[in-house]
């Protein structure tokens, strides 16, 4: 039978990231995916010129129309933007019988353009991480949901069991953003007390426009075919390094991910 997946996130007209990243590693990973489409931007490799957030009634009629026809295996959040948004989301999904949610708390975009109002996080915080499966944080992003810097594994270690404590069942929080090591270092906990690092040489590219969105993608898409969540990070983690190994050098800016990786 074919799995399904679902991706409740922004488009990215430049096809690296969002939306557009989420469907195609679906796709890559054998899935067939399904799509609720927050917001609109006018986007290329060279960052993000204008943002159209969609009426929470259309958001809404979205998720409902799939949930309602489909059956889900899993879904991912990208993009939310607004905390009216989040509400929409939460507040649908909550009607529904449960499925593995990964929660990608996506805030800005490398160009420095905000994906989520500042006004977003408490909304963010309060109605969806109790909802989700997985939190897969860069460091930055869980700097904001925890209040403080992380800088050492330590301070990861700490602001994993922080996030823990906001109810997600399980957080991958990415370490490609740290600056002192030569490795790219993920670590994974969950609240039934499975906790695991996960390692790959960094790679020096400038081509990561899309990297986020796609490694939560890949592991939704792994979760939606069945496999379990550890698995499931995993099998991403391998997904997401051979993509970035293989970006595409295209556009005048931060290329692509490869998608086909
Ligand atoms: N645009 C959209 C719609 C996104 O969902 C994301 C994901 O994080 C981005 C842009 C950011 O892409 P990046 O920061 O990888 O360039």
């Amino acid at each position: 039978m074919t799995s399904v997946a679902l991706t409740i996130a922004g488009s990215d007209s430049g096809g690296g990231a969002g939306i557009q990243a989420d469907l195609k590693t679906f796709q890559e990973l054998g899935t067939f995916g399904t799509s609720a489409l927050t917001a609109v931007t006018a986007q290329n490799t060279m960052g993000v010129h204008a943002v159209q957030p969609i009426e929470t009634d259309i958001v809404t009629a979205q998720i409902e129309a799939v949930l309602n026809d489909f059956s889900v295996g899993a879904a991912k959040t990208g993009m939310l933007f607004s905390a009216e948004i989040i509400e929409a989301v939460a507040t649908t999904l909550s009607r529904y019988p449960v499925f593995p949610l990964v929660i990608d708390p996506v805030m800005i975009a490398k160009g420095g353009a905000s994906l989520l109002r500042h006004t977003a996080i408490a909304a963010l915080k309060e109605r969806l991480l109790p909802l989700a499966s997985l939190l897969t944080p860069n460091i930055p992003e869980a700097e904001v949901l925890v209040g403080m810097p992380i800088k050492t594994m330590k301070d990861m270690e700490s602001a994993a069991n922080r996030l823990l404590e906001m109810g997600t069942d399980a957080v991958l929080l990415k370490g490609g953003h740290r600056e002192d090591t030569l490795f790219a270092e993920d670590l994974f906990m969950s609240a039934s007390g499975e906790q695991f690092l996960m390692k790959s040489l960094r790679i020096n590219t400038k081509d990561t426009h899309g990297t986020g969105c796609t490694f939560a993608a890949a592991i939704t898409a792994e979760l939606a075919k069945g496999v379990p969540m550890a698995d499931a990070v995993l099998a991403a983690k391998h997904f997401i390094h051979a993509a970035i190994a293989d970006g595409i050098s295209l556009g005048k800016g931060h290329g692509p991910t490869n998608h086909a990786a």
